[in-house]
């Protein structure tokens, strides 16, 4: 049996079985050596049948079997009967008085029983035992290769994700066989063991053996241990492996002084927060080195992100010309790209920064599916002007135009730079070595890189994910903004949230509502969740709340141009009240929108629901929060009501994200699984020293051998991660 062997191979399995296996993307006996339990459980109560005596408590697992029902001979008392048998004996067992129980269990069903050893040797009953019926029988650990010397901790078994006709029994035997068959022999490590002795874990051999066939607890936990540190070690090296490949492009040098950027950054209309201060320096200290930058800017909506973003703009566009680079104009002439992720962003963006810039003679493209703009206009220096694509595009590809604003793919597709030194993207997760050199074009120069996310994300899944990156927050909120006021609503109190709105409306502001789906429930499908939908609930609210308001809708199945131009329109306060779903997430900033109503609020992780009432966090008035429970406070809600009032305590977004992790636990947390992490992997999230450990070691060697020469088996690990983290 070899480690590649396709399991067909030695092992006699059905079709359905192979088509079961194959949806679990097992294959090989490696594939399936490496499907892990789930969980385990304990056996330590669990007797033998062949072991038990007279007048002791007995629990056994077995097949039930002889099931029968008769009156007693003497006292007429009805007597129901039966036997249970275990693989090592059969025994009697009996009730009296209790003629419904024979009912009610069947012969041949799997069953956990439990009671009174009675009779005499050589003939043991169980008097009134209780019986649990079990879908199948714990895994019997006495057949197996290893219990060659019984060993009395032995009490737990795995148990294993079972699908459609492959049992968990299944698993544990055939995995067994392949031990049997001396596979773990074949095993090589491909884990150094230096770093594996480092951090107490064990080599994959004797993991295998622990997390299959464990004889301890702690063996399992240790044996889980080491795989969600393999797991998060493999993103890790991948992550540090494109850093370095970063670490020894070439960039441009941006040339700046602090006298020059204070020039710029005094004149705003308020004073940068000291984290906004800190990230700038960060930012102009990696564009004064000879490698490009790689950094991810976190901050919660309104943390002043833009600011920080216009900052490196102006440092890029005006730097001195580099070397052997005449410039005819005033300034060098390096460039820069913003990317937002919809067009509407875009041109906000583009609106932010004419603010910013609007004193300097430094011209700021547009570039949009509906049309592309240049700022300033000749005739009216305040003022944008309308230009034709192919115009934009050549004085872009001349250089002359050193800041150009659009959408990822518009930018990503359509347009040459001449000297393009800094890239500045908006919630676009994955832009990887690869798309930072396709954007470059020709150019062996690779643009300096700042990500900008307002999603709070743990830090341990920051690292992680963002491991190849460098990361500055912006943990701090620009001082006298009003906080949020955030109610917890449950539905029976909804008209009091609509008499505030109403009084809202009246003083001119508008408000969203957001809902958890977008079309009513199939109410042929039994299980459709009752949740308020977005169409649905905007006929209701026209209807019976707010006759009068303008009222639209907002959801992902519109089509960008669509959602573009309801955003728009809200905007341009042509709708009263947006009812969405939490599309509106990444988003437009509607300064008088400051009333959001989020429906079905516990569908939503806390985090994303913080994102959610950062769109009402701008203006200058007053907003509002109101997170609406589709049940009123009983039983399991009452849990939900206390998690969603985190939201009115919590400090920041990452206090958030941090709770989300730790309650909600595994499952797909911000759309983990699309980084290809399991469930033991998004366990491993929830250790900082772990992921810390992970990270280091990662470094380490990919310091030692960036191209992973004598790490074949981590090399080809990390070239399918690379693959699924860039859809390439
Ligand atoms: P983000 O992109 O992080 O959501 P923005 O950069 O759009 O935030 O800033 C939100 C608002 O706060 C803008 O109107 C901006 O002018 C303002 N702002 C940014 N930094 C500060 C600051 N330090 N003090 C006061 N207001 C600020
Ligand atoms: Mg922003």
């Amino acid at each position: 049996m070899q480690l590649s062997d396709p399991l067909t191979t030695h092992f006699r399995i059905d079709t359905p079985h192979n088509k079961a296996l194959t949806r679990l993307r097992i294959n090989t006996v490696e594939d399936l050596i490496l499907h892990l339990p789930q969980r385990y459980e304990d056996i330590s109560s669990i007797q033998a049948v062949s072991s038990l005596t007279k007048s002791t408590d007995a629990v056994i697992f077995g097949q039930i079997g002889g099931l029968k029902t008769r009156k007693s001979w003497k006292s007429k008392v009805p007597i129901s009967e039966g036997w249970v048998e275990d693989g090592t004996a059969r025994i009697k067992i009996m009730w009296f008085n209790q003629p419904y129980i024979a009912k009610m269990l069947v012969d041949g069903m799997y069953a956990k029983v439990a009671g009174k050893v009675a009779g005499t040797e050589g003939k043991l009953y169980l008097t009134n035992p209780e019986v649990e019926r079990m879908d199948s029988l714990p895994i019997d650990r006495h057949d197996s290769i290893f219990n060659q010397t019984e060993n009395l901790d032995e009490t737990i078994y795995p148990v294993y994700r079972e699908t459609k006709g492959v049992t968990s029994k299944w698993f544990y035997h055939t995995v067994q066989k392949c031990f049997g068959a001396g596979i773990l022999d074949k095993i090589s490590d491909p884990i150094p063991e230096t770093t594996l002795s480092r951090y107490n874990l064990p080599s994959l051999r004797t993991a295998l053996q622990w997390i299959h066939t464990p004889k301890k607890a702690e063996h399992a936990a240790s044996a889980r241990k080491r795989f969600a540190f393999e797991e998060v070690f493999y993103i890790q090296v991948a992550k540090a492996k494109e850093r370095a490949q970063v670490t020894v492009s070439s960039s441009y040098v941006v040339e700046t002084d602090d006298e020059h950027i204070k020039n710029f950054t005094s004149r705003f209309p308020f004073a940068l927060t000291g984290a906004q201060q800190n990230a700038i320096s960060e930012i102009l200290k990696d564009f004064s080195g000879k490698h490009p930058m790689s950094r991810l800017l976190e901050g919660d909506v309104g943390s002043g992100k833009t600011a920080v973003a216009a900052t490196a703009a102006y440092a890029v566009a005006t730097s001195r010309p580099p070397e052997g680079l005449a410039s005819k104009l005033q300034y060098g002439n390096l460039q820069v790209a913003y990317m937002a992720p919809t067009e509407i962003l875009a041109k906000q963006h583009f609106e932010s920064f004419i603010e910013y810039f609007k004193h300097l003679p430094i011209q700021i493209g547009l570039i949009t599916g509906s049309g592309c703009y240049k700022f300033p206009s000749k005739s009216n220096p305040e003022k944008p002007t309308n230009i034709s694509k192919a115009q934009l595009v050549k004085w872009i590809k001349n250089g002359e135009i050193p800041i150009v604003i659009g959408t990822h793919s518009l930018i990503y597709k359509s347009i040459e730079f001449k000297h393009l030194a800094h890239v500045i993207i908006d919630e676009q997760h994955r832009f990887g070595t690869n798309q930072r050199r396709a954007i470059a074009k020709k150019d062996t120069r690779l643009p300096h890189l700042l990500s900008m996310t307002a999603t709070p994300i743990p830090r341990t899944l920051a690292l992680t994910v963002y491991g190849d990156l460098d990361i500055s927050l912006l943990d701090e909120m620009p001082k006298g903004r009003k906080a949020i006021i955030t109610k917890v609503v449950p539905p029976s109190q909804i008209q009091k949230v609509y008499d505030h709105i109403k009084e809202e409306l009246k003083a001119g502001r508008q408000a969203y509502v957001i809902c958890p789906r977008i079309d009513e429930p199939d109410p042929s499908k039994e299980n459709a969740l009752q949740l308020k939908s977005v169409k649905q609930e905007a006929e209701r609210l026209k209807k019976t709340i707010f006759p009068n308001a303008k009222i639209d809708i907002l959801h992902s199945k519109m089509t960008p141009k669509e959602k573009d131009d309801v955003m728009e329109r809200f905007l341009k306060y042509e709708i009263d009240i947006l009812v969405a779903t939490s599309v509106v997430e990444v988003g437009v900033s509607v300064a008088n929108a400051t009333n959001i109503i989020i429906e079905g609020a516990e569908r939503f992780g806390l985090a994303q629901l913080h994102q959610l009432r950062g769109r009402v966090i701008r203006g200058n008035h007053q907003a509002y929060c109101f997170v609406v429970t589709s049940k009123d406070t009983t039983g399991k809600s009452g849990k939900t009501l206390e998690r969603l009032k985190a939201l009115t305590e919590a400090k920041n977004g990452f206090e958030l994200a941090e709770y989300d992790l730790n309650i909600r636990g595994s499952g797909d947390l911000y759309g983990m699984k699309q980084w290809g992490l399991t469930d033991l992997g998004m366990e491993a999230l929830k250790n900082l020293k772990l992921v810390e450990a992970a990270r280091k070691e990662a470094q380490n060697i990919i310091a030692e051998d960036s191209e992973l020469k004598k790490y074949p088996a981590i090399k080809s690990k990390v070239a399918n991660i690379s693959k699924t983290l860039h859809l390439e």
